[in-house]
């Protein structure tokens, strides 16, 4: 690849999102599975110098994900409250810090900065913020991916409440298949990257 200085390998790995947003636990949860997968999810990132998006701090995965890409050398943005930011609750933040008035403006400003979102596991904050998302793309309001790594089965029965809410009459097929599902980082952040490219940047988020 003359000029670009990357042999045409390399490029084929670079990621066609600029900059990923994670939700994920302000906890580590009890199995050692959920570290492991935040931290490959982290070099994923990283290999395809795709910079992070996160809510701030040290705390549980939200520090395992945010060290990762940080010590792999891609940019870190941590957008915190005012009130999530002494540091007996958040910890430290790595990288650039965004201070925001409460959790509304922050998951706007997150959106904002993201041009694709992943949900690791966690715990209300976690699940809040991955169906917020959908419902934004269900509204129309982004048209970003919105990813959902189920590490270990973590969220089979958030996924069978879905489908049941198909079943009921309350959610559309179509809306049914915004979310992204798959078990391992690798194989989630390839389906996301599958059909985007055309209307990237767009977002209305209020
Ligand atoms: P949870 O899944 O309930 O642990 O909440 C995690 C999500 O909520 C993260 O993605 C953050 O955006 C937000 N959050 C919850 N607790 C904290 C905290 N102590 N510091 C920073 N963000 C937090």
């Amino acid at each position: 690849m003359e000029g670009t200085g990357l042999s045409s390998t390399s490029e084929q790995k670079l990621g066609r999102f600029k900059r990923v947003c994670v939700f994920c636990g302000s906890k580590a949860g009890y199995k050692s599975t959920y570290a492991e997968a935040t931290i490959e999810l982290g070099k994923i990132l990283v290999e395809k110098k795709i910079d992070l998006v996160y809510g701030g701090g040290s705390v549980g995965l939200m520090g395992l994900i945010s060290k990762t890409v940080f010590s792999g050398g891609s940019h870190v943005l941590g957008v915190i409250p005012k009130a999530l930011l002494p540091h007996e609750i958040s910890g430290e933040t790595v990288g650039q810090v965004k201070t925001v008035a409460d959790m509304h403006q922050r998951k706007s400003e997150m959106a904002k900065h993201a041009d694709a979102f992943v949900a690791l596991p966690g715990g209300y904050g976690t699940m809040e913020e991955l169906l917020e998302m959908i419902t934004w793309a269900q509204l129309g309001i982004h048209d970003k991916p919105v990813g959902l790594l189920n590490v270990d089965g973590y969220y089979d029965s958030l996924l069978a409440l879905f489908d049941k809410g198909v079943e009921e009459g309350f959610i559309d097929n179509s809306a049914r298949k915004i979310v992204v599902i798959a078990n391992m980082a690798d194989e989630l952040i390839k389906r996301m990257e599958v059909g985007r490219g055309e209307k990237e940047g767009v977002c209305g988020c209020p």
